[in-house]
């Protein structure tokens, strides 16, 4: 393919900077945004082609409506985002207000710059009670508003209206990627994330804190395959103006996923650790909910030539 220039926003987040990294392999010329919150430029040491390569550090945002971006940009993947249901539940309105200001200015640039772009959504859109497997026509479900823990989710979805109805009147190609679980290298443990906390107590011979009774079910998809599934569907022959789910379709209980995490870790020479349950109401307070099981329906990203390919031991 044709090298093209790119603007990843939370290019130096976890997904980001495999993101970057895949697109630099492919030859293309990559500019990415990050304020740093989160991602760490660390994420974006010894990129192959980092020659092709420059990060504007500063609040995304600020940047798309700053001058400093000159040139033609083909395309635009959107990441930078406030994510983590623990840093949610902390500060709902300020994470949702990050995320539906960083989206209105990537909207407005990429109308104004006529270049395609990529939406990074979520699974929590499907919302507390999800019809099985979620499919991307499905109605979402929040619960009231005064479950904070649904402000990511409802900002997501917003910005997921914005954007269609921005391809609607006239704007470019549009592509929205709804992401379940994404794991593996970089992931921090600090916002909750369930593989980095356990993986990390597994090997250090600490507790691997089960939340509930551990029969809630996820599914998990290396982030190398999502970075891949994102060039995929933005640069490929992916149909525009629709949504993708993007993620593994296997789901696994937590309850299982401690297990499993301590088998491996022993299997390496490690100590493993011990489980332990610790309710809910403890970690993230009174009134707390998780949809039981998420598990996306992966009919259409596959049809668009994409599908997971590394496996959760792996
Ligand atoms: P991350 O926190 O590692 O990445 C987000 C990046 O955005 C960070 O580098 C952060 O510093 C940056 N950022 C935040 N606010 C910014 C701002 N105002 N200006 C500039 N940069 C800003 O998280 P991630 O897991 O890599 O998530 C990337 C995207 O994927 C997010 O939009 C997230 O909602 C979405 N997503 C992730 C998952 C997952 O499993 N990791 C699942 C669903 C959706």
């Amino acid at each position: 393919p044709e090298p093209r220039h790119l603007l990843v926003t939370g290019a130096a987040g976890f997904i980001g900077s495999h993101l970057v990294r895949r697109l630099l392999a492919a030859g293309h010329r990559v500019t990415g945004l990050d304020d740093l919150s989160t991602g760490s430029a660390e994420n974006l040491a010894e990129l192959p082609g980092g020659a092709r390569f420059r990060l504007h550090e500063g609040d995304a945002a600020t940047l798309l409506r700053s001058a400093a971006l000159e040139g033609t940009i083909d395309g635009v993947f959107h990441l930078a985002a406030s994510v983590g249901v623990a840093r949610v539940v902390d500060a709902p309105s300020a994470s949702a207000e990050n995320n539906l200001d960083q989206s209105r200015a990537v909207l407005r640039f990429a109308r104004e710059r006529g270049a395609a772009l990529l939406l990074a959504s979520s699974s929590e859109v499907y919302g507390k009670c999800p019809a099985l497997p979620c499919r991307e026509a499905a109605d979402l479900c929040f619960g009231p508003p005064t479950a904070s823990r649904w402000s990511y989710g409802l900002a997501k979805a917003l910005d997921e209206h914005l954007a269609l109805d921005a391809a609607r009147s006239g704007g470019g190609r549009v592509i929205i990627a709804r992401l379940f679980n994404a794991i593996g290298p970089g992931q921090l443990g600090r916002y909750g994330m369930v593989v980095p906390r356990f993986v990390t107590a597994a090997a250090a011979g600490g507790e691997l804190e089960v939340y509930g009774d551990g029969s809630q079910a996820r599914c998990f998809c290396d982030v190398r395959d999502t970075a891949a599934a994102l060039e995929r569907l933005l640069l490929g022959p992916a149909p525009a103006h629709e949504i993708f789910n993007v993620g593994g379709d296997e789901p696994v209980t937590i309850a299982a996923l401690a297990e499993r995490v301590q088998r491996r870790a022993r299997a390496l020479g490690l100590p493993g650790g011990t489980i332990v349950h610790r309710p809910y109401e403890e970690v993230y307070g009174a009134g707390f909910e998780e949809p039981r099981r998420r598990v996306p329906d992966l009919g259409r990203v596959r049809a668009a030539g994409w599908a997971p390919r590394i496996g959760l031991d792996q």
